[in-house]
């Protein structure tokens, strides 16, 4: 199906801020580094837990990037966090909104690199889709961030600083006595589904996703919080153990001759290996299951015998099936599934015992949806040669 003609209701590009005085940023620090921070500046030891409680509360809770404002310190002490550190964002440099209210941010980073940040309101709820690094390694053949090179990895103040500017759009910093874990934020749930491989970007992701769940920080729970991964098997138990969020997995394929094509980690790290790991993940019951993305492209993976050989794989882990429409993107090498293949799949999934919702393409006017994300800016393009390098052929 063509991607829509685009619809935009809103484009608009903001204005570029001055670039920040060198001074270490506190957004993005874990609650350690940040201890370290304040004492190395000059903050008594036995003061730093409680300092650092307090400014997490102001920057997170609040929104403030102001240390004038941190109202409950010391006057003496915001002057010296205010000489000493900066409370610092990336840059939105384009902000757009689709037909369907679905808004994508365009996020200039440190180096004058861009990546996309997307969010979603729902019925109840709104998602922001973060990315974690400027580009992808990996070379999955239906996706669009897999086109583009590795640029580098987001620091974890990258990440973090996602869910803070998308907070600022939505004008959602609790007012004084608010309950800031109010269950109706308009952003209560994340999933690092945006641009890269968030297991390839472990440690900054954990650090901001610990800011994100700490009831001092963002203060989201960690069911609220889904990561998914092409299949990096080594990290997958260290997800469960360090993060302990929800996981997701870009399945997409049944067979490894398909899944090496489509997903070429696969080559490293096959079916079985996958879902040996996926049977091992600690957090993964009936109330927490393991989502499986399946990208429908036609005529390639959405066969009633994949569908079949999809369940009896999957026998024995409690788990839903994400069926995703295909969204295309320019020059992409597949077609999306007709509604009544991706029904039928649904079906046999469904009549299997498991759920199999069909993702509604979000914000596809605006290229905001599944796998369209890539930085225009980023116009070094992989070989033929790098790709199949690196998918291992
Ligand atoms: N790198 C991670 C997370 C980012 S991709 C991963 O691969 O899981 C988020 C989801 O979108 C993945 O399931 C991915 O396979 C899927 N996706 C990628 N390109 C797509 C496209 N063109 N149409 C639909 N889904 C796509
Ligand atoms: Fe990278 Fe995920 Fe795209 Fe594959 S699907 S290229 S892992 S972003």
């Amino acid at each position: 199906m063509p991607v829509s003609a685009p619809i935009t209701q809103d484009v608009r590009t903001i204005p570029r801020r001055l670039p920040e005085a060198g001074r270490p940023n506190l957004v993005g620090l874990t609650r350690d580094q940040m201890r370290a921070a304040l004492v190395a500046a000059g903050t008594p030891e036995r003061q730093a837990n409680m300092r650092t409680g307090q400014i997490w509360q102001w920057i997170y809770q609040k929104g403030v990037r102001d240390f004038a404002a941190m109202t409950n310190l010391a006057k003496p002490f915001r002057a010296m966090l205010a000489e000493s550190f900066a409370i610092a964002l990336p840059e939105v440099v384009r902000r757009e909104v689709s037909a369907d209210g679905t808004r994508k941010y365009l996020v200039r980073i440190a180096g004058g690199h861009e990546v996309e940040t997307v969010y979603i309101p729902e019925e109840g709820r709104g998602t922001l889709c973060i990315s974690s690094q400027v580009g992808c390694t990996l070379t999955c053949s239906f996706c669009h961030t897999g086109t583009q090179k590795l640029v580098r990895n987001l620091t974890a103040a990258e990440i973090v600083g996602q869910i803070m500017l998308a907070r600022d759009d939505l004008g959602e910093w609790p007012a004084p006595g608010r309950n800031p874990k109010d269950e109706t934020r308009l952003l209560s749930n994340i999933v690092l589904m945006g641009m890269g491989e968030p297991l390839y970007n472990f440690e900054a992701v954990r650090d901001a996703m610990k800011i994100a769940m700490d009831p001092e920080g963002i203060s989201l729970s960690r069911r609220r919080i889904t990561l998914s991964t092409s299949g990096v098997v080594p990290e997958i138990a260290r997800t469960a153990d360090e993060i302990g969020c929800h996981l997701a997995v870009s399945f997409h394929a049944t067979t490894d001759a398909v899944r090496d094509r489509l997903v070429p980690i696969n080559r490293k790290w096959n079916i079985a290996t996958l879902l040996d790991a996926l049977r091992a993940y600690p957090k993964a019951s009936n109330s927490e299951r393991i989502t499986f993305e399946y990208v429908m492209l036609k005529g390639v993976n959405d066969s009633d015998e994949d569908a079949r050989r999809l369940v009896k794989l999957i026998a024995g882990i409690p788990a839903k099936i994400n069926l995703i429409p295909f969204n295309e993107w320019p020059g992409a090498p597949y077609e999306r599934s007709s509604n009544t293949r991706i029904r039928a799949f649904a079906d046999i999934v469904y009549n299997a015992g498991y759920a199999s919702p069909i993702r509604t393409p979000r914000g596809e006017d605006i290229m905001a949806a599944c796998g369209q994300l890539k930085s225009e800016t980023e116009r070094e393009r992989k070989s033929r040669a790098q790709i199949a390098r690196e998918a291992g052929i």
